[in-house]
């Protein structure tokens, strides 16, 4: 793949001439997201899908897997379509009848479980629209940017780039905002540039309402909810402030205890993160399928490599994630292990200048 360099790290390539070619013609178009989709992930996928539609295409949402009932606002949501044993066969229709595959927020086909295999031997045309590291090569279009925030912000990018901002309505605008929001953790990261501030208020000028969106965010949580936050800071947080880093580790009886649901644990490695000397952040999850790890970072420690090469994993510089076959005892131990490893690169000595 072509690269071009522009700043400190930052890479991009955006091909926005791969999308005139047959955004002017309807085309049958499936639009999918890394599996549990976060607000970025559906936001990117129902606000592209709401254009398109206008656009006249036929255009479909798939999805790898559930996710949080607090996107369920989102326009477009009741007709997406989540892959199970039971739409197996509806989700293969779909994939391979396709004339354009919108792959959205990801940049591995095996971020979206058993659809990697359908869209990878689907017939379409493939778009990848993302903003993670170091993506795999399997698109025959991308627009990607490793300086956008959120992908959320890309989508906006390509239908101004094809001259549409004007078709961009309410519903549309509120989607890619909640992406903008949320992957730029409320305008707070390093992230947040002058570029999420310019698309932002456009969105806000076509009529995204930005206090409903932020609201049906955050503030819709379960009492469960809450109280497995208060026993998670209590119980399971374990701090090591030589090595400047903060974990939890939550076993399965605490996620049943709690009647833990889908998008529940979304957030918690940032209140690790929140400690004042603290700059590197983990969750680690013993979920039914494998154990999951969320990792977050401040400055120079890049939990993307962390996560790339000892836990199968990936993402950006400051917030990555991975997965381990092993229990979660083994994995957690391997996670302490790697600390004592990383120790120079968590806690550098500072060399005084005299
Ligand atoms: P989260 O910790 O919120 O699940 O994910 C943080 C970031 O890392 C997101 O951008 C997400 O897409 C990415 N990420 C999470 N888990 C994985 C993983 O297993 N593999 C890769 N490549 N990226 C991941
Ligand atoms: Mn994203």
């Amino acid at each position: 793949m072509d690269r071009c360099y522009v700043g400190i790290g930052q890479l991009f390539m955006k091909d926005i001439k791969g999308f005139e070619k047959w955004i002017n013609t309807p085309q049958k178009v499936v639009l999918t997201m890394h599996h549990k989709p976060d607000a970025d992930a559906l936001g990117s996928a129902l606000g592209f899908a709401g254009y398109l539609k206008l656009k006249g295409h036929d255009v479909s949402v798939v999805a790898p897997t559930d996710y949080p009932s607090f996107l369920y606002w989102m326009s477009g949501n009741e007709a997406v379509l989540i892959y199970s044993s039971k739409t197996e066969a509806a989700v293969r229709d779909k994939i391979n009848g396709a004339d354009v595959i919108v792959c959205l927020d990801f940049n591995s086909l095996s971020r979206i479980n058993e659809l990697g295999t359908m869209v990878a031997e689907a017939p379409g045309w493939k778009a990848m629209v993302d903003h993670h590291l170091e993506p795999d090569d399997f698109a025959d279009v991308t627009f990607w940017d490793t300086g956008a925030a959120a992908t959320a912000e890309l989508v906006y990018e390509i239908i101004e780039g094809l001259g549409d901002v004007g078709m961009i309505n309410a519903a549309i605008a509120e989607a890619l905002y909640a992406g903008i929001m949320t992957d730029t953790g409320s305008f707070k990261h390093p992230n947040t540039t002058k570029n999420v501030f310019r698309i932002c208020a456009e969105l806000v000028s076509i009529g995204a309402n930005t206090s409903k969106v932020a609201t049906s965010i955050y503030d819709t949580n379960s009492v469960d909810r809450v109280k497995f936050l208060g026993f998670a800071l209590n119980e399971r947080l374990k701090i090591n402030l030589e090595l400047k880093t903060a974990y939890f580790c939550i076993t399965r009886e605490d996620l049943k205890r709690f009647n833990s649901k889908t998008g529940d644990t979304e957030g918690l490695v940032n209140y690790a993160l929140s400690i004042e000397g603290i700059n590197f952040a983990a969750l680690i999850i013993d979920r039914t399928e494998a154990v999951k790890m969320s990792f977050r970072s401040t400055g120079s420690f890049s939990v993307n490599e962390f996560a790339k090469k000892h836990f199968n994993g990936g993402g950006h510089k400051n917030a990555a994630g991975g997965r381990s076959e092993d229990s979660l005892q083994v994995t957690v131990e391997k996670f302490e292990s790697l600390l004592l490893e990383y120790k120079s690169e968590l806690n550098p000595i500072k060399e005084t200048i005299l």
